[in-house]
């Protein structure tokens, strides 16, 4: 690889098996990085211990050399990796940019049911309220103190004010690169790090991809609005942002995107009925 060659990464979470969409958007980065001469990257997303299972790391990896893509080493795998991400949310708390929030969802659900508000992030989840967002400091400290289960949550406003007001990023693809106006703050206080583990998938997948050099992002159109905050939290860690791409999701025939939890086939299942790595290069338009 030359120095400054283009680095893209797929990254899958560990939480089911591989099917078609992760096909094709793995064949889309390889081919990509081919036609760039740069390379591509595995990365396992298993910052969820209940959901990644090692027999599913192993069943991803088969799945990826079956069709035949080969990723330079070390593969990095996002749960061997807590300290780093726990040094970058500290780093966050320290500056004043991240509180500890004590409510459980059932909370959440309740208060936004009596406020009558009905704002959504990206994600369609009833934005935070802020309930914890002004909790008197020595009650914070007893609360974490007690070892009270919380996560830790972005102060949106707070971030803004250190990170200014405008962001945006470089959208590509083959008809070009254009400039997109991202809103973080529509995800509201987003969660940086979990009750369980000191990241989220936000904060771990900024840190690593800016960590492994990654210069094109490209992934499915369902993290689209994830970006918008993703860049944010680079301005805020003073890493750079790369290029971004956010391919259409592949659909069933009634027209519903495919999904591990809706039983989508698995890749290794295709396998079994005898379909060939060339039928699905050439089915998802990679002949
Ligand atoms: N791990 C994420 C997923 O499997 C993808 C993350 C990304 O490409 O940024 O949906």
């Amino acid at each position: 690889m030359n120095a400054g060659a283009p680095v893209l990464r797929f990254a899958p979470s560990p939480n089911g098996r591989l099917h078609l969409g992760h096909a094709y958007s793995a064949l889309l980065n390889a081919d990509l990085a081919a036609r760039m001469g740069g390379t591509c990257r595995l990365r396992i997303e298993d910052i969820d211990p209940q959901r990644s299972k090692p027999a599913l790391i192993a069943a991803i990896v088969a799945d990826l050399g079956w069709l035949g893509l080969r990723f330079p080493e070390p593969v990095r795998h996002q749960s061997q990796h807590m300290a780093a991400y726990r040094a970058v949310r500290d780093d966050l708390i320290a500056r004043g940019l991240a509180y500890p929030c004590f409510c459980s969802r059932a909370q959440i659900r309740a208060r936004v049911d009596t406020d009558g508000e009905t704002a959504c992030d990206p994600d369609g989840v009833p934005l935070y309220p802020g309930t914890c967002r002004s909790l008197d400091p020595a009650h914070i400290a007893e609360k974490l103190a007690r070892g009270e289960p919380h996560t830790w949550r972005l102060d949106m406003a707070a971030a803004l004010r250190c990170a200014g007001r405008s962001h945006g990023y470089v959208a590509f693809d083959e008809t070009g690169e254009r400039r997109v106006n991202a809103d973080p703050a529509r995800w509201g206080d987003a969660v940086i790090a979990r009750r369980d583990v000191p990241t989220s998938y936000h904060l771990a997948v900024v840190h690593d991809d800016a960590g492994e050099g990654i210069t094109y992002v490209v992934r499915g159109r369902d993290l689209e609005a994830a970006t918008d905050l993703h860049v944010l939290l680079q301005a805020l860690l003073g890493l750079p942002t790369p290029l971004y791409r956010h391919h259409p999701l592949l659909r069933d025939a009634a027209g519903e995107k495919l999904a591990k939890s809706r039983g989508s086939q698995a890749l290794a299942d295709l396998r079994e009925a005898g379909i060939t790595p060339a039928e699905i290069r050439a089915q998802l338009g990679f002949a």
